[in-house]
């Protein structure tokens, strides 16, 4: 996505498989390649993981307050 992919948007690499269209192509973004799977991501389900993520995208959407209030992260396994 030309200006980075927004939080809680579809990447529209994304196909109807849930696959990344440019896997492994130069193009696809670094940020992607430096997140391979891992328990701690990823759990042990699909609902885990779009937990995680969500939470991720969450705290680092440029328009919130990433820190909180009282400026400590939360996982959401807290
Ligand atoms: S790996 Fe990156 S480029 Fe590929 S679908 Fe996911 S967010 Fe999009």
């Amino acid at each position: 996505m030309p200006d980075g992919k927004p939080a809680g948007v579809r990447c529209i690499q994304l196909d109807d498989a849930l696959r990344c269209k440019i896997f492994g192509q130069p193009e696809r973004p670094t940020v992607c390649g430096s997140l391979p799977p891992s328990e701690d991501m990823c759990g042990d389900s699909r609902e885990q993981a779009m937990r995680w993520l969500g939470w991720m995208e969450e705290q680092t959407m440029p328009t919130s307050d990433p820190g909180g209030s009282d400026g400590v992260f939360q996982s959401p396994t807290n």
